[in-house]
């Protein structure tokens, strides 16, 4: 029988931890050749959902848990579910049940057919606001087209299924700022994507503010991408070529009519300008010198707590 690890990232989940794992439960009940265990994995929640799960767990065999010692990250939270998981296949989703638990059968029989990674293009239904929407597609695409890594199918959803084998490749990655959905695609493999579309939470709120979705991001754009690096010298040319050609003019200009051009505000201006370019590149290479700096501390990407396997 094939064992299928359902590996469920929880952030104050409190209230859907019992509907995730009864949704989970009668997708699996409804397959003969299947055993499955959910490996639910605590990042730091402050409300009652250790208690859930801890409940869950006792009655349950097939419930496992991870309980970080404070709030590591979602994809750090799923990476953590992959580390432990033995299933000859993985399947990362939501707890708030924005992902349906019913196309797990799906995933499964893709995989049958030979898919290392079955993805999931996720379109979003009009309760969910329309800035939401349009900003998650035009990132993927932006992110798409300044790295190497195809993100614009399938690219802005954590639900997916991965092989036993890909689950072991990226267990051995160890990147201090992980991007799962950059990774998974990164990594080749087959693969091959089904269609879904996310519900509303059951209970709670959303852990992802603007603040947040800003920097996960930007942890995907430095992760995939060295473009942004490249902008201080394509600006450096660009601004040099102008000044020679305005240097020549000047010149000119001053060989002609003898007289010295005046313009205080418009120098101002320009210094003020590049004072700001540079300091924008600055922060760019910033940026990337504290990557550089994360990844060489090589500190644990999360910190167990406890654990009941
Ligand atoms: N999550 C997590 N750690 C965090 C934030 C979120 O483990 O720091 C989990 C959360 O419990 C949920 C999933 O990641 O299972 C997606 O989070 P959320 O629903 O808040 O994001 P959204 O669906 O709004 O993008
Ligand atoms: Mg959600």
């Amino acid at each position: 029988m094939k064992k299928i690890s359902v590996v469920i990232p929880a952030h104050n989940e409190e209230g859907n931890i019992p509907l995730i794992y009864q949704r989970v439960k009668d997708v699996f009940s409804t397959l003969e050749n299947y055993r499955f265990e959910i490996i639910f994995v605590n990042d730091g929640s402050r409300d009652d959902t250790q208690k859930e799960i801890e409940e869950l767990a006792q009655n349950n065999d097939e419930v496992k848990y991870i309980e970080f010692s404070r709030n590591f990250g979602h994809q750090h939270a799923v990476k953590a579910g992959m580390d432990s998981s033995t299933g000859n296949a993985m399947i990362s989703m939501d707890a708030d049940l924005q992902h349906p638990p019913e196309l797990i059968l799906e995933l499964i029989k893709r995989w049958e057919e030979g898919f290392d990674i079955v993805y999931t293009i996720r379109t979003y239904p009009k309760q969910i606001s329309a800035f939401k929407r349009k900003t998650s597609t035009l990132y993927y695409k932006f992110l798409t087209r300044i790295s190497d890594v195809n993100l614009s199918e399938g690219g802005g959803s954590d639900f997916r299924l991965m092989d036993a084998s890909v689950v072991d490749v990226v267990r051995n990655m160890n990147e201090a700022d992980i991007f799962l959905r950059g990774l998974s695609n990164w990594m080749g493999f087959r693969r091959t994507g089904v269609h879904f579309t996310a519900g509303e939470r059951a209970t709670g709120e959303s852990s992802y503010n603007l603040k947040k979705m800003m920097k996960f991001a930007f942890t995907g754009i430095t992760a995939f991408s060295v473009k942004p690096l490249y902008l201080a010298a394509y600006l450096g040319f660009i601004f040099s070529a102008l000044a020679a050609v305005g240097y020549g003019i000047y010149v000119i200009h001053s060989f002609i009519s003898k007289t010295e051009i005046s313009g205080w505000a418009s120098l101002i201006m320009t210094v003020v300008f590049f004072g700001g370019v540079q300091l924008i590149i600055l922060g760019i290479m910033g940026i990337y010198l504290g990557k550089i700096f994360n990844q060489v501390k090589e500190r644990p990407n999360y910190i167990i707590r406890s654990k009941n396997f």
